[in-house]
């Protein structure tokens, strides 16, 4: 099977990872990824937002199999573009990918699904607005209807706060907040068929202890000791199946990557957004502990085959990855610092510890910082303990002027796990 994946992350380059290690995977191509995906597949340097750039150079390279990794290409139709061609495609339709790109589109869809999640007014102007955060009262929750790459929700005990990121889009959603721990469960769906994968959970605060901005995420682990073991078909029952039945009888069949970020409140399990693709960091996490041969699963669901599959091997081992991101980030990050280390770590920790590159490009011989989050270092182990220790040894060895990163990725879940 010849693949092509889509993006430029950690994420692809996770997805990458695994695919390298699928022995039906013949050829492995990736546009444009990054200097660490640069050692798994070949780079082409194509727009990834360009539906007929990534379509011909699908074509061109006799692709089996395109697997769209990042969001803004599927909001802007690349999956359509290339399913048009004929080629397979892992990722769903601009119009499904909705799900993503406009939360009052997912509440609209939960509505009709009667999949539980929190209340929310839909509010286009600062009045509205208002009247929605008076009704739900503190803690605010104010979401841009937009894409944002998860930086466009402001939750606040602050009303002017509130008001004033309500003001600055043109389209808001107001919601209840939603206490309890949040999850991140991915599902694997072809349209009708879905195979739910493991449950991780993703440190979304740029410091320790959850202080500080939101971000893309700062790192995540699998599996969740604390869950009820039921989590994955409650999850199923109430919010996957039923989202997934439900954009089928819309006429737009949901086929791919159904994330399902959700909290578990005192009050049961509720959706807190819909993405329409892996979530990274959370993918570093789950794809580390995926036994099933990653390309097959993706082919399956591409081609509409998923009810035939096998049931998905997971190994027992947990995963813990911890992100390196650039000085400044999540303000606008400092880049082009050279990064040393990573010889060292895949020479004494691989191969229970490696490291994904998100944001890296390559000057000459020197892997230089590129991005807000640059690396995702990710470990395995037997239990949480030791993947946190693998994981934040290899963090250790790396050197990237400025860097930061959360020293407290996956502690309390490690420490709760052994007392108990
Ligand atoms: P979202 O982009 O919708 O995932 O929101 C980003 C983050 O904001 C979530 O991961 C939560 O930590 C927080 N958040 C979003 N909605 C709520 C809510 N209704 N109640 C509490 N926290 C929320």
């Amino acid at each position: 099977m010849k693949v092509l994946v889509i993006g430029s992350g950690a994420r692809e380059h996770a997805l990458c990872h695994s695919l390298s290690l699928d022995p039906d995977v013949t050829a492995l191509h990736c546009a444009p990824g990054n200097a660490g995906i640069a050692g798994v597949a070949e780079l082409h340097q194509v727009d990834a937002l360009d539906g007929a750039a990534v379509t011909a150079l699908a074509q061109r390279l006799g692709a089996d199999l395109v697997v769209v990794g990042p969001e803004a290409p599927l909001v802007a139709g690349v999956a359509d573009a290339v399913r048009e061609a004929g080629v397979p495609v892992f990722g769903p339709s601009k119009e499904a990918a909705r799900l993503e790109g406009s939360k009052a589109f997912a509440k609209d869809v939960m509505a009709a699904a009667g999949v539980p999640t929190a209340r929310s007014y839909v509010c286009t102007t600062p009045d509205e607005a208002d009247a929605a955060l008076k009704a739900f009262g503190a803690p605010y929750v104010v979401k841009d209807d937009g894409l944002a790459a998860g930086k466009g929700v402001v939750v606040t005990d602050d009303l002017e706060a509130a008001r004033a990121h309500a003001a600055a889009c043109e389209r808001v959603v107001v919601e209840e907040y939603l206490d309890g721990p949040e999850v991140s469960l991915f599902a694997v769906t072809d349209g009708e068929t879905v195979v739910p994968l493991q449950p991780a959970q993703d440190f979304k605060r740029a410091l320790d202890g959850d202080e500080g901005p939101n971000t893309g995420g700062m790192g995540a682990y699998s599996p969740l000791p604390w869950a009820d073991p039921k989590l994955v078909d409650e999850v199923m029952e109430t919010v996957l199946q039923p989202t997934v039945d439900e954009m089928r009888r819309r006429g737009t069949p949901f086929s791919g990557l159904l994330y399902a970020g959700l909290a578990i409140t005192s009050r049961g399990v509720r959706v807190i957004e819909f993405n329409a693709r892996f979530g990274d960091p959370e993918t570093q996490v789950v794809l580390a502990r995926l036994k099933t041969p990653l390309a097959g699963l993706l082919m399956a669901a591409a081609t509409g085959n998923l009810a035939h599959l096998e049931p998905i091997r997971w190994s027992d081992d947990a995963a813990v990855t911890v992100v390196v991101a650039s000085h400044n980030y999540p303000g606008t990050p400092r880049t082009g610092d050279p990064i040393t280390g990573l010889d060292e770590v895949a020479a004494q920790d691989a191969p229970h510890a490696y490291v994904l590159h998100a944001g890296t490009r390559l000057e000459g011989d020197t892997v230089v910082s590129a991005g807000g989050r640059v690396l995702s270092v990710t470990a395995t182990g037997t239990d949480l303990t030791e993947a946190r220790d693998r994981a934040y040894r290899a963090v250790a060895r790396i050197g990237l002027d400025g860097s930061q990163h959360r020293t407290d990725i996956a502690r309390k879940a490690a420490q709760d796990a052994q007392n108990a």
